[in-house]
Order: structure tokens, then sequence, then C-alpha cells
């Protein structure tokens, strides 16, 4: 085995790595973590660390690390057929298998699933989609996609416009054209303090409503939101929003894309949040937690409407041209197949909703009383810890002040990982689906803890 420092200077010297400050990465200047293994909600790393990971990797390894049955079935597939492609009709009885396990959890009204690898895969093809079933309508001037403002979908060219944080567009000349933003259902940071809850959805309605009429609804094709906003800050929606934002869409024929890397298959204490929230999406992006992150596979899951419009283009113009050589690879499938069994049989949707709500009332408990925490909030195993200057007048940070990122540091010193949400100073945690509750416990102590450490004792 290589020795820590020989892998440490090719770690610096080789390897370019993602969501990174490469300057100080190179020169050392960033941290480094190499890690070694993982077992149920913890990692291991080569220093000897053993982490209790509070966001499940990125959000994603909802079952847990170290699944032998997960990894047996990986082995397996891959003895039996690695690969074939799924174009022109061919299939394994692993991705098949898959479909059907898929369209049994999605929505009633759900038609087909098409598999690629990675949500910002999975979003562009569905925006493709949508153009092209508009286009097939006659109405190819209808193409435009309103996204929210700290929405995030990915880093894509189209993805990385659709996402609404600042980071992913700096200097990368994003958003695309096609793109326009609206206002994040983000009640926290509500405008003016003395809305109430639904006055701020009627804002939110009003907002999109004006963005429509500015733009006109003949351009516009799609919305995309995340039942929950995630990466911009872990914030579920506020009472009646989804309700009134679908209401907008439908009387302006505009589809709406439900983005559910991270909310699908479990996370809200929900199979889906569409479901969680009465949501009536055209189509739903699912990645993470399809295979919890065992292999790389990523749903578009496609509505009826759409499909039968779709079909009708194919009979109008042949084949769509639309595929990736590794769309539907038999390992991702195998291990989509045995992630979402153990997911049935462990009951981890059910313990997703009974430990999150643990978490989030022993959140509340522990740090909602200090004097810089503005807003302990979550939904299902999501939650967040919102810090302020003055709680009072809801002064932020400035965001030199770092913060959410001290906060985490000194958790993580404490053993627990939690991740500074990249846009305001916010603590995420989305652990894994099988957190126990003595596990959600320890979380809630360390939080406390560096908070405590960092920002005195706030009483
Ligand atoms: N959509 C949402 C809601 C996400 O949270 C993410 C990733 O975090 C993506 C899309 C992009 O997924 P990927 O990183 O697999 O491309």
């Amino acid at each position: 085995m290589l020795t820590n420092d020989e892998l440490a200077k090719w770690d610096r010297e080789s390897f370019f790595h993602p969501s990174t400050h490469l300057g100080q990465f190179a020169r050392g200047e960033a941290a480094q973590r190499i890690v070694t293994g993982g077992e149920g909600v913890f990692i291991t790393d080569r220093d000897g660390n053993r982490l209790l990971d509070g966001f499940a990797g990125l959000y994603c390894v909802n079952v847990g690390y170290g699944r032998p049955e997960i990894a047996q079935a990986i082995a397996d597939q891959a003895k039996e057929l690695a690969y074939y492609h799924a174009y022109a009709g061919h299939g394994s009885e692993a991705n098949i298998t898959l479909a059907k396990m898929v369209m049994d959890r999605a929505p009633d009204h759900m038609a087909r699933v098409y598999f690629g690898l990675g949500g910002s895969d999975a979003n562009e093809t569905n925006i493709k989609l949508v153009w092209y079933y508009n286009n097939i309508l006659g109405r190819p001037e209808k193409k435009k996609i309103i996204s929210r403002w700290r929405g995030y979908h990915g880093s894509g060219l189209m993805t990385g416009s659709l996402t609404g944080l600042e980071l992913f567009h700096k200097k990368f000349d994003l958003p695309l054209a096609q793109v326009i933003h609206t206002d994040a259902p983000y009640y926290y940071h509500r405008p003016d303090l003395a809305m109430s809850e639904a006055d701020f959805v009627a804002h939110c309605v009003a907002r999109l409503e004006d963005l429509i009429a500015t733009e006109g609804a003949d351009t516009i094709a799609a919305f995309i939101g995340e039942p929950v906003l995630g990466t911009g800050g872990i914030v579920p929606p506020p009472e009646g929003y989804w309700p009134a934002i679908q209401k907008v869409l439908d009387r302006h024929e505009i589809l709406l894309i439900a983005d559910e890397v991270v909310t699908g298959f479990g996370r809200l204490g929900s199979m889906f949040g569409s479901d969680h929230y009465g949501m009536k999406p055209d189509l739903i992006t699912s990645a993470k937690g399809l295979t919890s992150a065992y292999a790389p596979l990523s749903a578009s899951i496609v509505g009826q409407r759409m499909w039968d419009v779709l079909m009708q283009g194919t009979d109008e113009y042949g084949v769509l041209g639309h595929g990736w050589t590794y769309s539907a690879h038999p390992i991702g499938a195998a291990a989509g197949i045995a992630n979402l069994k153990l997911i049935d049989d462990l009951g981890l949707v059910q313990n997703a909703a009974e430990v999150g709500a643990h978490l989030l009332a022993g959140m509340r408990e522990a740090v909602g009383g200090h004097a810089h925490v503005g807003e302990v909030r979550g939904e299902g195993m999501l939650c967040a810890v919102e810090l302020v200057a003055d709680r009072d007048r809801r002064r932020f940070f400035e965001a030199s002040e770092t913060m959410g990122a001290k906060v985490v540091a000194a958790m993580l010193k404490r053993g627990v990982i939690a991740r500074a949400m990249p846009q305001g100073d916010i603590i995420g945690l989305a652990p894994p689906l099988c957190l126990s509750r003595e596990e959600a416990d320890q979380i809630v102590t360390v939080t406390r803890d560096a908070i405590v450490e960092v920002l005195g004792p706030g009483s």
C-alpha cells in the first residue's frame, strides 16, 4: 500500500478535484482527506479518523456505507454482464427490472424511465425532452426554462445555468439565454419581515406571474424546482407553495420538472418529494438515492402526457436522437435494484421520517434559542441551522467572516461531518437514511458544542 506521504503528494500534483479552490489545494493550503472505508453512517480516513458522515457523502449514500448486499450485486453483475448498451431496444435483466421497480414507486401519472449517469445529465435530458415536446406540438417559440435563485440542478452548461447560485455562474459565461430565474421560496429570507407565510407564498406567485407576463407565456416551456431547496440552503417550501405554483404553471401550459436528485427515494420520509408536497410533475429528475451512490446512475422519469407526445414525435420524425454509451449501465442498474430492496427491507423511508423528526426536534431544543441561530429547519432526513449576526433584526454575517465554515470545521474536530452550504452561513445536515436516534443525538450535541466554541454561549 502507498504511504500517506506519497498519496498526499500525488493528490496535490495530479488530481483536479471538483468544486475545489485549485490554487490553495495545489499549494497545500487547503485540507486534503483520503478516505479509506465506511460502515453505516461512519467513514474512516488514512489518518485514522472515524467520522460520522452527517451529509451522506453529497446527500447520496442513503442506505449507509459498506452494504454487502449492494457490493455483491455489483460483483455478480460485473461477472455476468458488465456492459451492454441500451440503444435500439437492447436491455439486460438488470436495467429492465430496475425500470419496473422505479415505475412501481413513482407517482401514478408517470409513464417511463430513462436512465443516465448523474443528476446533471438527467436534467440535461429533461430539458432536451421539453424542447422536443414543444417542437412536436408545433410551438417552436415555447422554449425558455424558469428556475429559482438558489436552486441547484447541476453544473453543466444548461444545468449550471438552471442552478441559481452565483458561484456556478461566475466567470463561466452562465446562465445561458434560455434560462430565467424567479424568487426562491425562502421564507426566512422574505423581503419584509412582517409578511406571514401565506403573504410570502402570494409574493412568490406574483413574482412568477410578473416574470411570465414580461417574457410571454408562449416563450416559456417549463419550470424546474427541487421540492425542498437543497444546496441553496436546505429550505423546505412555505405551506401551500407548490399547489399555488402548480396552478400558475397549469394556467400557462408550462411543464413542471421536479428535480428530486436529493429528495427521490426516501429522503423526505416519502418515496418522492412530489408526493410529499402534492406536486404533479411532467418530469422527475432522480439520481443520488437511486443507487445510494454505490454506482453512478440517474433516472429521468417521464409523465404520461409527455410520453404520448414523444411517441408521436418518433412516429413523425424517426428515432429519438438522444443517448449515451453508458445510459442504463447494467452495473448501475444492479446497484439500484439491491439499493431499492434494502430501502424497503430496512424500512428506511419510515426511518427517515421518524429519526429525521427526532434530529430536527433535538436540534431546535439544543441550539434554537442561541443568539446567533436565526432558524433551525428541516424535513425528513434534511436539517439546517442558519447563523445570523443579529437574530432580532435578522442581520446576516458578512460573507468574509465565514461563520458557517468555522462552525462546520469545529464540528469536524469533534468527529461529525456537516456541510457549510455555499451561499450563506448555513450548516447543512443530510445523514444516511439509516441514522439511529443515538447517532442523531451525537450530531445535535456536536453542533451545539461547535456553535458555542465559535460564537460563544449565546444566551
Ligand atoms: N439536482 C440536484 C437537486 C442536486 O442536488 C444535484 C447535485 O447535488 C444535481 C442535480 C446534480 O447531480 P450530479 O452532481 O450527480 O450531476
